[in-house]
């Protein structure tokens, strides 16, 4: 059949919403058998034997988590100090205890700088400290990142700002150009559904001259789908240091909560952290059965501007694990009351 090509009428309004594909690395190109991608790894011929996660994003942790899981011998390799990079210090550390308590193999500062495909298999060459060693598994996942797909929708000639893989946007995902929009994961990180709606929306009221309220990004919930689950809001520890502001953590673990224990998922960590001046609450951190679903209590408090004071005020139902995160409050000023 031959396709007609019809000439559309020009649009007032355009938004980009192309969306993301995996980043591909020189040396490491997936091939969809031997070495997968997500696409892939969300449908697998099998469940592999063994298997290699290059990259401990949430992506990589989340195959990782799933297959071993399954079964299969996992193995993590990731370039950079910790595994999950964008968690809190402590969370990251908490996460990989427990992932290589149930067996998965975390290699941190360490590369993969190539891999031999043979029959079956995979060997990967991994630098790691200085030295060079090989492991051979049965599948690989590249996991590595994505990247927008900006390719091919003539950006550059009209004149769209472009930054790493990714159109540049305001807080109304305005591009550079009038009358051109971008949203979701071409409009750049935090890459993940929710931003991706929720900008959607943003983006129609501002064409409908409806005045929004801009997305303010650090207010975007995280959530990691491993076990155990991982979710995050605002800033961490370490990013509130950086910026110089004066802190007060509080924590509680999931081994002081009842139904935790009665869930037999007594083992989490729920991470607070407030401004030592305001009292506002800057960032929480959670790792453990159910916390992302319970990190959006956090994100309603954040997002009112809630104060230290007004969640110690508030009453959280017993026995439920989101007692943790009131426990959690107090503890950062020292008035926790079941540990
Ligand atoms: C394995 C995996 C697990 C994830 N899990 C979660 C999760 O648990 N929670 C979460 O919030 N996020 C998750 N994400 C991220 C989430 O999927 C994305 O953030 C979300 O899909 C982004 O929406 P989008 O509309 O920007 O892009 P997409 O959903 O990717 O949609 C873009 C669409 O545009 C199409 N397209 C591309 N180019 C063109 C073109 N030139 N013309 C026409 N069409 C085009 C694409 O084919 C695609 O259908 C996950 C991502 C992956 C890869």
């Amino acid at each position: 059949m031959k396709l007609r090509r019809e000439r559309l009428a020009p649009a007032k309004h355009i938004i980009i919403a192309t969306g993301a594909r995996p980043r591909v690395l020189p040396g490491i190109e997936p091939d969809k058998k031997l070495v997968w991608t997500y696409f892939e790894a969300m449908v697998p011929d099998r469940v592999p034997k063994s298997l290699l996660v290059i990259g401990s994003g949430a992506i990589g942790i989340e195959f990782a988590s799933f297959f071993r899981t399954l079964g299969s011998d996992v193995t993590v390799v990731e370039v950079l100090p910790q595994i999950l990079p964008v968690e809190d210090q402590e969370i990251q550390a908490f996460a990989r205890k427990s992932f290589e308590k149930q067996g998965i193999k975390i290699h941190t500062n360490a590369k993969v700088t190539k891999l031999d495909r043979k029959g079956d298999g995979v060997t990967a060459t991994i630098e790691e400290g200085g030295k060079s060693q090989t492991l051979t598994t049965e599948r690989v996942i590249s996991a590595v990142g994505v990247v927008g797909n900006i390719e091919n929708l003539g950006l550059e000639k009209v004149g769209v700002k472009t930054d790493r893989g990714t159109v540049v946007v305001d807080k109304l995902n305005r591009t550079s150009v009038p009358g051109i929009y971008a949203i979701g994961d071409v409009a750049g990180p935090p890459m993940l559904a929710h931003k991706a709606e929720h900008e959607g929306v943003v983006c129609i009221e501002a064409i409908k001259g409806l005045n929004p309220h801009p997305m303010n990004k650090l207010m975007i919930p995280g959530c990691t789908y491993c076990s155990p689950q991982i979710a995050s809001v605002g800033l961490t520890e370490q990013a509130a240091k950086e910026k110089k502001l004066e802190i007060r953590v509080g924590r509680f673990p999931f081994m002081g909560n009842g139904k935790a224990i009665a869930l037999g998922e007594d083992q989490g960590l729920v991470k607070v952290i407030f401004d030592k001046k305001t009292g506002q609450l800057l960032g929480a951190h959670m790792v453990g059965a159910e916390v992302t679903e319970l990190i959006q209590g956090y994100v309603v408090a954040m997002n009112l501007e809630t104060t230290e004071e007004e969640l110690m005020h508030t009453v959280f139902p017993h026995p439920t694990l989101s007692e943790m995160m009131k426990e959690a409050v107090l503890d950062a000023y020292g008035r926790v009351l079941n540990m």
